[in-house]
């Protein structure tokens, strides 16, 4: 027998629709290159958005067609985000930091028709130019009439903006269709295409929005540091839009200083960003204190956040930290790790402990461990195998890539490559990347637990670990470190000495390098590969 509840489809615009109608005034505010704020309410916003929908219907864009957008944190690029799909379109987020070739690359295989440009980003962009072979028209904006460029068949967004019309319906009435599209940074081979739904986004934002989760509500000042570029910025534009949050955008602003600044004057009550980033509000913060008692969550995730960091934010500075966990193939959320209520009578070291796992799964994400032969794994905090994921809002295929089983399982999971424990209470903790792992005589040693326990010591800022080769053990660990400015030194044996209270003897690892900066990659992650390449093939190899 089958319910008798309205097909009624899930499709962004009604998001929008409630938004405009429950939140007009509620305020975008957006940090302009020019260091001014920018602000208006979500009632303009909704206008100018449906604005651009005509807009796009003017540039030839139907449904189905690929949008690129190529921008800061901004409130056109807010706009873009549901203006797109709005019209039955398909916004591709690009990478601003991706080197020139993987740009065109990607640009090309997703055939984009047309591009928005961030005028501040012009001369990156203008690079690839000449190797694209789909884009009909270029959009600039926050940039001057008179800007020159030598891209061809360039139009300017606000030019546009004054003439187009106010009234647009809404084109998508099927909730499977395509909204969005988002490559892996391709830390891990060639960057994969993930093509969202409406329904998968809605399905998230709901799911980003539970209480257990970020559950953002019009209370909240939401400042996504994390980039638009990346993973959809966590589902962040639709899930403060859908709670009537207040958004505060950085623009090209993204030093420590001016994030401290923004989250002191905007009475910022969540911002979310990749733990290097907060690495630098902390010292900045240390160095010239502002009040950001106004945070209620400190949102983090990307790569791992690093304990000490963790305890430091929440013991010197009052903050509660959030350490969320997630890939572009997932929208991206899956795991969060907030406390529960079994562990209010902990000690707080121990309660840092837990913030440093990457938590449980959001209600709708379903996830498992398993071994090399396909066997799921006991959560007992021990065992370490495989993380798997299954959910409404997890990627069944890449785009243009027939799935195999290289990142699908038979049985309907996705193989997310990193490598895991669970606890009996449901608290993931990423061990490493299944490629990260440091394979060491039949053992394998986590090169995120070295990290951490690293970063801890008061002296080291920053530290990567990676397998070198090793004729007797198959690999053996190398440790990069960067030590805190003005922190005093230390020598390879005080660090060595410092493992020893955690690690045993043939886990520590085999050498310690000091350097000055850890290599990062487009999205802010430690780049593991430049390190290998540096470190175990290079000349030190
Ligand atoms: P990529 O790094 O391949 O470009 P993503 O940005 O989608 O792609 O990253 C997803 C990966 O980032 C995860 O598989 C995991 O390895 C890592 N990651 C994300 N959040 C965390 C976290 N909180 N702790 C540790 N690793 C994380």
């Amino acid at each position: 027998m089958q319910g008798l509840m309205m097909d009624y489809q899930l499709t962004l615009d009604r998001i929008l629709k409630h938004a405009q109608r429950m939140f007009p005034h509620k305020q975008v505010s957006t940090k302009l290159p020019d260091g001014t704020l920018h602000r208006y309410t979500y009632a303009n916003f909704a206008q100018r958005t449906k604005r651009l929908a005509n807009i796009l219907r003017q540039l030839g864009v139907q449904k189905g067609d690929r949008v690129g957008t190529f921008a800061w944190n901004n409130y056109q690029h807010l706009e873009l985000y549901y203006a797109i799909p709005g019209c039955g379109a398909v916004c591709h987020t690009l990478n601003i930091r991706l080197f020139p070739d993987q740009l065109a690359w990607i640009i090309n295989h997703a055939e984009d028709k047309v591009v928005f440009i961030d005028g501040t980003l012009l001369p990156a962009f203008e690079r690839i130019a000449l190797q694209l072979n789909t884009v009909q028209h270029y959009v600039l904006f926050n940039a001057d009439r008179r800007t020159e460029t030598q891209l061809p068949n360039v139009v300017f967004y606000e030019d546009l903006m004054a003439e187009a019309d106010d009234d647009f319906s809404w084109a998508v009435d099927d909730e499977q269709t395509a909204m969005g599209l988002c490559y892996t940074s391709g830390t891990t081979g060639d960057p994969k295409g993930v093509l969202y739904s409406h329904r998968s986004m809605m399905l998230h934002t709901f799911g980003e929005n539970q209480a257990s989760a970020l559950g953002l509500t019009e209370e909240d000042v939401v400042l996504p540091v994390v980039p638009m570029f990346h993973a959809m910025a966590w589902g962040l534009p639709y899930s403060c839009t859908m709670a009537g949050a207040d958004i505060v955008m950085p623009g090209p602003h993204m030093t420590p200083a001016a994030l401290a600044d923004l989250i002191a004057e905007e009475h910022v009550t969540v911002a979310a960003g990749v733990p290097t980033i907060w690495t630098g509000l902390y010292h900045e913060l240390k160095a010239r204190p502002r009040d950001i008692s106004s945070i209620r969550a400190l949102v983090v995730g990307g790569s791992a956040m690093p304990r000490g960091l963790i305890e430091a934010y929440e013991k010197e500075l009052g903050v509660n930290v959030v350490h969320a966990w997630g890939m572009t193939e997932m929208s991206p959320l899956g795991t969060l790790s907030k406390l529960q209520s079994h562990h209010r009578h902990l000690p707080d070291h121990e309660k840092w402990d837990i913030k440093a796992r990457q938590g449980y799964a959001l209600a709708g994400v379903e996830m498992r461990i398993v071994n090399m032969d396909g066997e799921t794994l006991p959560w007992d905090g021990v065992t370490m195998g495989e993380l798997q994921v299954r959910g409404p809002w997890i990627a069944k295929s890449y785009y243009k890539v027939p799935p195999g089983p290289e990142h699908f399982t038979a049985d309907g999971w996705f193989r997310t490559g990193d490598v895991a424990t669970i606890t009996s209470d449901g608290y993931m903790c990423i061990t490493d990347r299944t490629k990260d792992l440091v394979k060491s005589g039949g053992e394998w040693i986590s090169s995120v637990a070295l990290e951490n326990a690293l970063m801890a010591h008061e002296r080291v800022m920053e530290a990567a670990v990676i397998a070198t080769p090793d004729a007797r053990w198959g690999e053996r660990p190398l440790a990069v470190v960067v030590l805190t400015p003005s922190a005093g030194a230390v020598t390879v044996a005080e660090l060595l000495e410092h493992l020893a209270q955690s690690f045993a003897k043939f886990q520590a690892p085999d050498r310690i390098v000091f350097a000055s900066e850890i290599p990062k990659t487009s999205v802010g992650k430690f780049d593991k590969k430049v390190l290998r390449h540096r470190y175990a093939e290079g000349e030190l190899g």
